[in-house]
Protein backbone atom coordinates (compact mmCIF):
# COMPACT_ATOMS: atom_id res chain seq x y z
CA UNK A 1 0.00 0.00 0.00
CA UNK A 2 2.78 2.16 -0.38
CA UNK A 3 1.92 4.71 -2.99
CA UNK A 4 -1.36 5.40 -1.27
CA UNK A 5 -0.74 8.26 0.58
CA UNK A 6 -4.61 8.37 2.90
CA UNK A 7 -6.23 5.31 5.55
CA UNK A 8 -10.05 5.98 6.46
CA UNK A 9 -10.76 3.64 9.55
CA UNK A 10 -14.62 2.80 9.31
CA UNK A 11 -16.05 1.82 12.59
CA UNK A 12 -19.11 -1.26 12.24
CA UNK A 13 -18.95 -2.98 8.87
CA UNK A 14 -22.55 -3.72 7.62
CA UNK A 15 -24.78 -2.20 5.28
CA UNK A 16 -23.54 1.16 5.93
CA UNK A 17 -19.64 0.83 7.16
CA UNK A 18 -19.50 -2.01 3.89
CA UNK A 19 -21.01 0.52 1.35
CA UNK A 20 -18.59 3.61 2.92
CA UNK A 21 -15.66 1.25 2.37
CA UNK A 22 -16.94 0.55 -1.05
CA UNK A 23 -17.03 4.17 -2.06
CA UNK A 24 -13.50 4.61 -0.85
CA UNK A 25 -11.95 1.87 -2.34
CA UNK A 26 -13.90 2.89 -5.98
CA UNK A 27 -11.88 5.67 -5.08
CA UNK A 28 -8.67 4.11 -4.79
CA UNK A 29 -8.67 4.83 -1.04
CA UNK A 30 -7.41 2.12 1.42
CA UNK A 31 -9.96 1.81 4.53
CA UNK A 32 -10.06 -0.21 7.86
CA UNK A 33 -13.17 -1.56 8.47
CA UNK A 34 -13.46 -2.39 12.64
CA UNK A 35 -16.39 -4.51 13.88
CA UNK A 36 -17.04 -5.31 17.43
CA UNK A 37 -18.36 -8.87 16.18
CA UNK A 38 -16.76 -11.67 14.55
CA UNK A 39 -18.60 -10.73 11.69
CA UNK A 40 -19.45 -8.05 10.45
CA UNK A 41 -23.53 -8.23 9.51
CA UNK A 42 -25.41 -6.11 11.66
CA UNK A 43 -29.05 -5.98 11.53
CA UNK A 44 -28.93 -8.23 8.79
CA UNK A 45 -27.69 -11.32 11.06
CA UNK A 46 -29.11 -10.09 14.28
CA UNK A 47 -32.13 -7.95 13.44
CA UNK A 48 -33.90 -9.12 10.19
CA UNK A 49 -35.78 -12.75 11.56
CA UNK A 50 -34.23 -15.85 10.18
CA UNK A 51 -37.11 -16.83 8.49
CA UNK A 52 -35.96 -13.67 6.00
CA UNK A 53 -33.16 -16.35 5.29
CA UNK A 54 -32.87 -15.72 1.26
CA UNK A 55 -32.83 -11.98 1.63
CA UNK A 56 -30.21 -12.46 4.20
CA UNK A 57 -27.86 -14.22 2.49
CA UNK A 58 -28.01 -11.69 -0.76
CA UNK A 59 -27.64 -8.68 1.88
CA UNK A 60 -24.56 -11.02 3.31
CA UNK A 61 -23.02 -11.57 -0.14
CA UNK A 62 -23.08 -7.61 -1.02
CA UNK A 63 -21.49 -7.16 2.29
CA UNK A 64 -18.54 -9.97 1.28
CA UNK A 65 -17.97 -8.46 -1.94
CA UNK A 66 -17.29 -4.82 -0.76
CA UNK A 67 -15.13 -6.03 2.28
CA UNK A 68 -12.85 -8.42 0.22
CA UNK A 69 -11.40 -5.37 -1.48
CA UNK A 70 -8.19 -5.65 -1.77
CA UNK A 71 -7.71 -1.85 -0.09
CA UNK A 72 -10.11 -3.55 2.81
CA UNK A 73 -8.19 -4.25 5.90
CA UNK A 74 -10.58 -6.25 8.35
CA UNK A 75 -10.76 -5.92 11.94
CA UNK A 76 -12.94 -7.87 13.82
CA UNK A 77 -13.89 -8.18 17.85
CA UNK A 78 -13.02 -4.73 18.05
CA UNK A 79 -15.84 -2.49 19.69
CA UNK A 80 -15.23 1.10 19.92
CA UNK A 81 -15.02 2.17 23.51
CA UNK A 82 -14.02 -1.18 24.28
CA UNK A 83 -11.05 -2.54 23.17
CA UNK A 84 -9.84 1.29 21.69
CA UNK A 85 -11.44 4.62 23.34
CA UNK A 86 -12.67 7.00 20.75
CA UNK A 87 -10.39 9.83 22.06
CA UNK A 88 -7.08 7.41 21.16
CA UNK A 89 -8.72 6.78 17.75
CA UNK A 90 -8.96 10.51 17.02
CA UNK A 91 -5.49 11.07 18.36
CA UNK A 92 -4.03 8.07 15.70
CA UNK A 93 -4.30 9.84 12.72
CA UNK A 94 -6.34 8.49 10.36
CA UNK A 95 -7.38 10.58 7.17
CA UNK A 96 -10.56 9.93 8.40
CA UNK A 97 -13.07 8.18 10.56
CA UNK A 98 -16.56 7.03 9.75
CA UNK A 99 -18.90 5.80 12.55
CA UNK A 100 -21.56 3.22 11.23
CA UNK A 101 -22.19 1.41 14.19
CA UNK A 102 -26.33 1.43 13.99
CA UNK A 103 -28.62 1.70 16.49
CA UNK A 104 -28.94 -1.21 19.46
CA UNK A 105 -30.09 0.16 21.85
CA UNK A 106 -33.55 0.16 22.45
CA UNK A 107 -35.64 3.20 23.43
CA UNK A 108 -36.28 2.66 26.75
CA UNK A 109 -40.34 2.29 27.40
CA UNK A 110 -41.53 5.53 28.87
CA UNK A 111 -42.58 4.55 32.43
CA UNK A 112 -40.82 5.45 35.65
CA UNK A 113 -38.60 2.69 37.43
CA UNK A 114 -39.71 0.62 34.55
CA UNK A 115 -35.87 -0.81 33.72
CA UNK A 116 -35.53 -2.53 37.26
CA UNK A 117 -37.60 -5.22 35.70
CA UNK A 118 -35.43 -5.86 32.59
CA UNK A 119 -35.30 -10.23 32.09
CA UNK A 120 -38.11 -9.88 35.13
CA UNK A 121 -40.93 -9.93 32.93
CA UNK A 122 -39.54 -6.93 30.29
CA UNK A 123 -37.79 -7.83 27.16
CA UNK A 124 -36.52 -5.43 25.01
CA UNK A 125 -36.96 -6.08 20.76
CA UNK A 126 -32.76 -6.31 20.05
CA UNK A 127 -32.23 -8.86 22.88
CA UNK A 128 -35.39 -10.53 21.79
CA UNK A 129 -34.75 -10.97 17.99
CA UNK A 130 -31.10 -11.22 18.33
CA UNK A 131 -32.03 -14.45 20.96
CA UNK A 132 -34.51 -15.96 18.39
CA UNK A 133 -32.09 -15.72 15.32
CA UNK A 134 -29.51 -17.74 17.12
CA UNK A 135 -30.71 -19.98 19.67
CA UNK A 136 -30.98 -23.61 17.36
CA UNK A 137 -27.21 -22.75 17.13
CA UNK A 138 -25.28 -25.76 19.31
CA UNK A 139 -22.72 -22.84 20.67
CA UNK A 140 -25.51 -20.48 21.41
CA UNK A 141 -24.63 -19.41 25.25
CA UNK A 142 -26.11 -16.21 25.39
CA UNK A 143 -29.28 -14.95 27.03
CA UNK A 144 -32.38 -17.50 26.71
CA UNK A 145 -35.69 -16.19 26.70
CA UNK A 146 -38.80 -17.87 26.34
CA UNK A 147 -42.12 -17.35 23.70
CA UNK A 148 -45.00 -17.42 26.23
CA UNK A 149 -48.55 -17.35 25.39
CA UNK A 150 -50.94 -14.44 26.12
CA UNK A 151 -47.50 -11.87 25.63
CA UNK A 152 -47.91 -8.08 25.15
CA UNK A 153 -45.60 -6.47 23.02
CA UNK A 154 -46.04 -2.46 22.64
CA UNK A 155 -44.88 -1.19 19.86
CA UNK A 156 -45.87 -0.37 15.86
CA UNK A 157 -43.51 -0.87 13.08
CA UNK A 158 -42.84 -3.60 11.50
CA UNK A 159 -39.58 -4.71 14.47
CA UNK A 160 -43.21 -4.94 16.87
CA UNK A 161 -44.67 -7.67 14.55
CA UNK A 162 -41.80 -9.27 13.67
CA UNK A 163 -42.09 -9.93 17.81
CA UNK A 164 -45.66 -11.09 17.24
CA UNK A 165 -44.71 -13.14 15.12
CA UNK A 166 -42.15 -15.33 16.76
CA UNK A 167 -44.51 -15.02 19.80
CA UNK A 168 -46.82 -16.78 17.58
CA UNK A 169 -44.96 -19.69 15.46
CA UNK A 170 -43.07 -20.49 19.13
CA UNK A 171 -46.33 -20.82 21.23
CA UNK A 172 -48.17 -22.80 18.24
CA UNK A 173 -45.42 -24.53 17.44
CA UNK A 174 -45.00 -25.90 21.10
CA UNK A 175 -49.01 -26.75 21.13
CA UNK A 176 -48.75 -28.44 17.49
CA UNK A 177 -46.47 -30.71 19.27
CA UNK A 178 -47.94 -31.50 21.97
CA UNK A 179 -50.71 -32.62 20.18
CA UNK A 180 -48.21 -34.92 18.45
CA UNK A 181 -47.95 -32.28 15.17
CA UNK A 182 -44.49 -31.71 14.13
CA UNK A 183 -44.38 -27.89 12.38
CA UNK A 184 -41.41 -26.23 11.29
CA UNK A 185 -40.61 -22.49 11.59
CA UNK A 186 -40.33 -21.80 7.83
CA UNK A 187 -43.85 -24.18 7.56
CA UNK A 188 -45.71 -21.28 9.85
CA UNK A 189 -43.91 -18.40 8.94
CA UNK A 190 -46.09 -19.09 5.49
CA UNK A 191 -49.46 -18.88 7.32
CA UNK A 192 -50.06 -20.18 10.64
CA UNK A 193 -54.19 -19.70 9.95
CA UNK A 194 -53.60 -22.18 7.09
CA UNK A 195 -51.67 -24.76 8.91
CA UNK A 196 -54.17 -24.76 11.80
CA UNK A 197 -56.82 -24.89 9.57
CA UNK A 198 -55.92 -27.77 8.10
CA UNK A 199 -55.80 -29.76 10.83
CA UNK A 200 -59.43 -28.53 11.86
CA UNK A 201 -57.59 -26.71 14.92
CA UNK A 202 -58.37 -22.69 16.56
CA UNK A 203 -55.93 -21.05 18.92
CA UNK A 204 -58.63 -22.05 21.29
CA UNK A 205 -58.50 -25.51 20.55
CA UNK A 206 -55.09 -25.01 21.63
CA UNK A 207 -55.38 -23.50 24.43
CA UNK A 208 -53.62 -20.18 23.32
CA UNK A 209 -54.76 -16.85 23.68
CA UNK A 210 -52.32 -15.18 21.11
CA UNK A 211 -50.05 -12.65 21.94
CA UNK A 212 -51.26 -8.91 21.63
CA UNK A 213 -49.85 -5.35 20.37
CA UNK A 214 -50.77 -2.11 21.93
CA UNK A 215 -50.14 0.52 19.96
CA UNK A 216 -50.68 4.15 20.52
CA UNK A 217 -52.40 5.42 17.18
CA UNK A 218 -54.96 4.20 14.91
CA UNK A 219 -54.03 0.80 12.58
CA UNK A 220 -53.50 2.99 9.67
CA UNK A 221 -50.45 5.30 11.38
CA UNK A 222 -48.15 1.75 11.74
CA UNK A 223 -45.29 2.75 9.83
CA UNK A 224 -45.39 -0.37 7.61
CA UNK A 225 -45.48 0.94 3.96
CA UNK A 226 -42.44 1.29 2.04
CA UNK A 227 -43.13 4.22 0.46
CA UNK A 228 -43.03 8.30 0.35
CA UNK A 229 -46.61 9.94 1.28
CA UNK A 230 -45.54 14.03 -0.23
CA UNK A 231 -49.39 14.70 -0.98
CA UNK A 232 -52.48 14.79 0.68
CA UNK A 233 -53.53 11.96 -1.69
CA UNK A 234 -50.46 9.46 -1.49
CA UNK A 235 -50.97 9.74 2.42
CA UNK A 236 -54.33 8.38 1.93
CA UNK A 237 -53.30 5.83 -0.11
CA UNK A 238 -50.03 5.14 2.20
CA UNK A 239 -52.49 5.18 5.24
CA UNK A 240 -54.53 2.41 3.28
CA UNK A 241 -51.45 0.29 2.53
CA UNK A 242 -50.86 0.25 5.97
CA UNK A 243 -54.13 -1.23 7.05
CA UNK A 244 -54.43 -3.89 4.45
CA UNK A 245 -50.48 -5.06 5.56
CA UNK A 246 -51.80 -5.10 9.40
CA UNK A 247 -54.95 -6.95 8.50
CA UNK A 248 -53.00 -9.26 6.67
CA UNK A 249 -50.48 -10.16 9.05
CA UNK A 250 -53.44 -10.80 11.37
CA UNK A 251 -55.20 -12.94 9.16
CA UNK A 252 -51.95 -15.01 8.78
CA UNK A 253 -50.70 -14.83 12.50
CA UNK A 254 -53.62 -14.62 14.34
CA UNK A 255 -52.63 -12.16 16.87
CA UNK A 256 -54.47 -9.36 18.74
CA UNK A 257 -54.46 -5.78 17.80
CA UNK A 258 -55.35 -2.60 20.37
CA UNK A 259 -54.72 0.73 18.56
CA UNK A 260 -55.32 3.59 19.88
CA UNK A 261 -53.92 2.80 23.70
CA UNK A 262 -50.69 3.56 25.19
CA UNK A 263 -48.54 2.22 28.27
CA UNK A 264 -48.60 4.37 31.51
CA UNK A 265 -47.50 2.63 34.26
CA UNK A 266 -46.17 -0.75 35.49
CA UNK A 267 -48.06 -3.72 37.35
CA UNK A 268 -45.36 -5.95 39.76
CA UNK A 269 -45.67 -8.18 41.91
CA UNK A 270 -43.51 -10.71 43.89
CA UNK A 271 -40.23 -8.15 42.45
CA UNK A 272 -41.69 -8.88 38.55
CA UNK A 273 -43.57 -7.10 36.18
CA UNK A 274 -46.84 -9.07 35.55
CA UNK A 275 -48.93 -5.88 33.47
CA UNK A 276 -49.03 -2.75 32.34
CA UNK A 277 -51.73 -0.17 32.54
CA UNK A 278 -52.48 1.59 29.31
CA UNK A 279 -54.82 4.61 28.58
CA UNK A 280 -56.71 5.07 25.79
CA UNK A 281 -55.46 7.56 23.35
CA UNK A 282 -58.00 9.50 20.55
CA UNK A 283 -56.65 11.63 17.91
CA UNK A 284 -58.08 15.65 18.22
CA UNK A 285 -57.13 17.73 14.71
CA UNK A 286 -54.28 15.22 13.77
CA UNK A 287 -52.69 14.99 17.53
CA UNK A 288 -52.73 12.82 19.58
CA UNK A 289 -54.35 12.83 23.13
CA UNK A 290 -54.87 10.71 26.22
CA UNK A 291 -58.33 10.32 27.15
CA UNK A 292 -58.36 10.88 31.07
CA UNK A 293 -59.96 8.79 33.37
CA UNK A 294 -59.65 5.17 30.84
CA UNK A 295 -56.83 3.69 32.61
CA UNK A 296 -57.13 0.04 32.24
CA UNK A 297 -54.62 -2.90 33.91
CA UNK A 298 -53.53 -5.82 31.25
CA UNK A 299 -52.17 -8.19 33.06
CA UNK A 300 -49.92 -10.52 30.63
CA UNK A 301 -47.05 -13.40 30.95
CA UNK A 302 -44.40 -11.13 29.35
CA UNK A 303 -43.70 -7.77 27.95
CA UNK A 304 -42.07 -6.87 25.10
CA UNK A 305 -41.34 -3.37 24.07
CA UNK A 306 -40.48 -2.55 20.37
CA UNK A 307 -40.81 1.06 20.19
CA UNK A 308 -37.66 1.89 17.67
CA UNK A 309 -33.64 1.68 18.35
CA UNK A 310 -31.35 4.43 19.13
CA UNK A 311 -27.30 4.50 19.15
CA UNK A 312 -25.39 3.31 21.85
CA UNK A 313 -23.68 5.99 23.29
CA UNK A 314 -19.92 5.82 23.42
CA UNK A 315 -17.49 7.93 25.95
CA UNK A 316 -16.09 11.01 24.20
CA UNK A 317 -18.67 11.04 21.04
CA UNK A 318 -20.55 14.15 21.85
CA UNK A 319 -24.39 13.80 21.96
CA UNK A 320 -27.60 15.57 22.95
CA UNK A 321 -29.79 12.93 24.40
CA UNK A 322 -30.17 9.99 22.18
CA UNK A 323 -28.71 11.14 19.36
CA UNK A 324 -25.13 11.79 18.21
CA UNK A 325 -24.29 15.28 17.58
CA UNK A 326 -24.24 15.42 13.93
CA UNK A 327 -24.51 18.06 11.34
CA UNK A 328 -26.30 16.55 8.49
CA UNK A 329 -25.72 19.41 6.29
CA UNK A 330 -22.28 19.29 6.56
CA UNK A 331 -22.15 15.66 4.76
CA UNK A 332 -22.76 14.43 8.88
CA UNK A 333 -19.44 15.56 10.43
CA UNK A 334 -19.40 15.00 13.98
CA UNK A 335 -19.76 18.77 15.72
CA UNK A 336 -16.36 19.50 16.90
CA UNK A 337 -14.31 17.16 14.44
CA UNK A 338 -13.38 18.20 11.06
CA UNK A 339 -12.43 14.27 9.73
CA UNK A 340 -15.47 12.21 11.82
CA UNK A 341 -18.45 11.34 10.05
CA UNK A 342 -20.94 9.13 11.04
CA UNK A 343 -23.35 7.53 8.60
CA UNK A 344 -26.01 4.72 8.47
CA UNK A 345 -28.19 3.97 11.54
CA UNK A 346 -25.90 5.91 13.72
CA UNK A 347 -27.50 9.13 11.90
CA UNK A 348 -31.29 8.39 12.15
CA UNK A 349 -31.69 5.35 14.48
CA UNK A 350 -35.32 6.54 14.68
CA UNK A 351 -37.54 3.33 14.57
CA UNK A 352 -39.08 4.03 11.42
CA UNK A 353 -37.98 3.11 8.34
CA UNK A 354 -40.15 5.06 6.21
CA UNK A 355 -38.47 8.02 7.17
CA UNK A 356 -35.38 7.20 5.24
CA UNK A 357 -37.03 6.24 2.03
CA UNK A 358 -36.03 8.94 0.20
CA UNK A 359 -34.49 6.68 -2.79
CA UNK A 360 -37.53 4.50 -2.81
CA UNK A 361 -38.82 3.80 -6.23
CA UNK A 362 -41.51 2.04 -5.27
CA UNK A 363 -44.98 3.68 -5.42
CA UNK A 364 -47.54 2.53 -3.40
CA UNK A 365 -50.01 0.72 -6.60
CA UNK A 366 -47.09 -1.18 -7.59
CA UNK A 367 -45.69 -2.20 -4.62
CA UNK A 368 -49.54 -3.27 -3.21
CA UNK A 369 -49.53 -5.41 -6.55
CA UNK A 370 -46.33 -6.81 -6.10
CA UNK A 371 -46.05 -7.46 -2.65
CA UNK A 372 -49.45 -7.24 -0.85
CA UNK A 373 -50.45 -11.12 -0.96
CA UNK A 374 -46.98 -12.60 -0.46
CA UNK A 375 -44.09 -11.07 1.26
CA UNK A 376 -44.72 -7.36 2.03
CA UNK A 377 -42.11 -7.16 5.21
CA UNK A 378 -39.02 -8.62 2.90
CA UNK A 379 -39.83 -6.38 0.55
CA UNK A 380 -39.90 -3.77 3.27
CA UNK A 381 -36.71 -4.82 4.52
CA UNK A 382 -35.04 -5.45 1.15
CA UNK A 383 -35.56 -1.48 0.46
CA UNK A 384 -34.30 -0.48 3.89
CA UNK A 385 -31.39 -1.86 3.52
CA UNK A 386 -31.34 -0.52 -0.54
CA UNK A 387 -31.97 2.81 0.94
CA UNK A 388 -29.14 2.55 3.69
CA UNK A 389 -26.53 1.74 0.91
CA UNK A 390 -27.97 4.67 -0.97
CA UNK A 391 -27.79 7.15 1.83
CA UNK A 392 -24.61 6.07 2.64
CA UNK A 393 -22.70 6.49 -0.62
CA UNK A 394 -24.32 9.81 -1.14
CA UNK A 395 -22.72 10.97 1.80
CA UNK A 396 -19.35 9.29 1.78
CA UNK A 397 -18.83 10.71 -2.25
CA UNK A 398 -18.88 14.14 -0.76
CA UNK A 399 -16.54 12.64 2.64
CA UNK A 400 -13.98 10.79 -0.24
CA UNK A 401 -13.72 13.92 -1.94
CA UNK A 402 -12.31 15.75 1.12
CA UNK A 403 -9.75 13.14 1.67
CA UNK A 404 -8.95 13.18 -1.29
CA UNK A 405 -7.97 16.67 -1.22
CA UNK A 406 -6.34 16.43 1.84
CA UNK A 407 -2.66 16.60 2.88
CA UNK A 408 -1.45 13.23 2.50
CA UNK A 409 0.15 10.92 5.41
CA UNK A 410 3.30 10.82 5.80
CA UNK A 411 5.05 7.03 4.62
CA UNK A 412 5.76 7.17 8.89
CA UNK A 413 2.25 8.18 10.00
CA UNK A 414 0.71 5.04 7.28
CA UNK A 415 3.51 2.80 8.71
CA UNK A 416 2.86 3.63 12.45
CA UNK A 417 -1.29 3.07 11.38
CA UNK A 418 -0.74 -0.23 9.36
CA UNK A 419 1.31 -1.50 12.69
CA UNK A 420 -1.94 -0.75 14.92
CA UNK A 421 -4.27 -2.32 12.58
CA UNK A 422 -1.91 -5.60 12.17
CA UNK A 423 -1.71 -5.74 16.20
CA UNK A 424 -5.51 -5.19 16.72
CA UNK A 425 -5.60 -7.73 13.92
CA UNK A 426 -3.55 -10.00 15.87
CA UNK A 427 -5.39 -9.86 19.08
CA UNK A 428 -8.78 -10.85 17.21
CA UNK A 429 -7.13 -14.09 15.90
CA UNK A 430 -8.32 -12.44 12.76
CA UNK A 431 -5.47 -13.89 9.89
CA UNK A 432 -6.14 -11.68 6.47
CA UNK A 433 -7.90 -13.37 4.35
CA UNK A 434 -11.87 -12.07 4.46
CA UNK A 435 -13.62 -15.05 3.04
CA UNK A 436 -11.93 -17.37 4.81
CA UNK A 437 -12.96 -15.63 7.93
CA UNK A 438 -16.40 -16.00 6.91
CA UNK A 439 -16.33 -19.66 6.16
CA UNK A 440 -14.86 -20.44 9.07
CA UNK A 441 -17.27 -18.26 11.33
CA UNK A 442 -20.68 -18.42 9.46
CA UNK A 443 -23.52 -19.72 12.25
CA UNK A 444 -25.36 -23.00 11.64
CA UNK A 445 -28.12 -22.12 9.55
CA UNK A 446 -31.49 -23.22 10.60
CA UNK A 447 -32.90 -24.42 7.50
CA UNK A 448 -29.58 -26.72 7.05
CA UNK A 449 -30.38 -28.48 10.56
CA UNK A 450 -33.92 -28.77 8.94
CA UNK A 451 -32.42 -30.12 5.36
CA UNK A 452 -34.78 -27.42 4.31
C1 LIG B 1 -35.54 -5.10 13.13
C2 LIG B 1 -35.05 -4.10 12.13
C3 LIG B 1 -35.20 -2.75 12.41
C4 LIG B 1 -34.76 -1.81 11.50
N1 LIG B 1 -34.91 -0.51 11.81
C5 LIG B 1 -34.50 0.42 10.93
C6 LIG B 1 -34.58 1.80 11.23
O1 LIG B 1 -34.99 2.16 12.32
N2 LIG B 1 -34.19 2.70 10.31
C7 LIG B 1 -33.68 2.31 9.11
O2 LIG B 1 -33.31 3.13 8.31
N3 LIG B 1 -33.57 1.01 8.80
C8 LIG B 1 -33.96 0.06 9.67
N4 LIG B 1 -33.84 -1.25 9.35
C9 LIG B 1 -33.32 -1.60 8.03
C10 LIG B 1 -31.86 -1.91 8.00
O3 LIG B 1 -31.56 -2.87 8.96
C11 LIG B 1 -30.96 -0.79 8.32
O4 LIG B 1 -31.29 0.38 7.64
C12 LIG B 1 -29.51 -1.16 7.97
O5 LIG B 1 -29.28 -2.53 8.12
C13 LIG B 1 -28.63 -0.41 8.90
O6 LIG B 1 -27.32 -0.69 8.60
P1 LIG B 1 -26.17 -0.03 9.43
O7 LIG B 1 -24.91 -0.53 8.79
O8 LIG B 1 -26.35 1.44 9.53
O9 LIG B 1 -26.32 -0.57 10.92
P2 LIG B 1 -26.21 -2.04 11.52
O10 LIG B 1 -26.75 -3.07 10.65
O11 LIG B 1 -26.75 -1.93 12.88
O12 LIG B 1 -24.64 -2.27 11.62
C14 LIG B 1 -23.81 -1.66 12.56
C15 LIG B 1 -22.54 -2.46 12.67
O13 LIG B 1 -21.68 -1.79 13.57
C16 LIG B 1 -21.14 -2.72 14.52
N5 LIG B 1 -20.95 -1.96 15.76
C17 LIG B 1 -21.90 -1.45 16.57
N6 LIG B 1 -21.33 -0.80 17.60
C18 LIG B 1 -19.98 -0.88 17.42
C19 LIG B 1 -18.86 -0.39 18.13
N7 LIG B 1 -19.00 0.36 19.24
N8 LIG B 1 -17.62 -0.68 17.67
C20 LIG B 1 -17.45 -1.44 16.55
N9 LIG B 1 -18.49 -1.91 15.83
C21 LIG B 1 -19.74 -1.63 16.25
C22 LIG B 1 -22.21 -3.80 14.64
O14 LIG B 1 -21.64 -5.01 15.09
C23 LIG B 1 -22.75 -3.88 13.22
O15 LIG B 1 -22.06 -4.82 12.44
C24 LIG B 1 -34.20 -2.22 10.27
C25 LIG B 1 -34.02 -3.57 10.04
C26 LIG B 1 -34.43 -4.51 10.94
C27 LIG B 1 -34.21 -5.95 10.65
Amino acid sequence: MSNHKHLVAIFGGAVSGAEAAHQFTQRNIPCVVFDQNTLPYGKIEDGLPKWHNKLRDKEEGRINEKLSHELVRFVPHIRLGREVSFEDLVSWGFSAVILAIGAWRDRPLPIEGINDYVDKGLIYQNSYIYWFNHFHEPTYTEPQFEALDNSIVVGGGLASLDVLKVLMILTVQRALKEKGHEFNMFELDRSIAKVLDGLGYTLEDLGLKGATLYYRRRIKDMPLSPTQADTPEKMAKVKMVQEKILNNYQKKYLFNVKPLHTPVDKIVENGRLVGLVFQQTELVDGRLKAIEGSETPVRASQIISSIGSIPEMIEGIPASGQVFNINQENGCQLEGYDNVFAVGNTVTGRGNIKESMKHSQIVTQEWIGTHFNDEPDAAVYEDAFETRALDTAEVVEGIAEKVAQSAPLSEDKLQELNERVSELQKLSGYKGDFMAWVEEHLPVRLEDMLGH
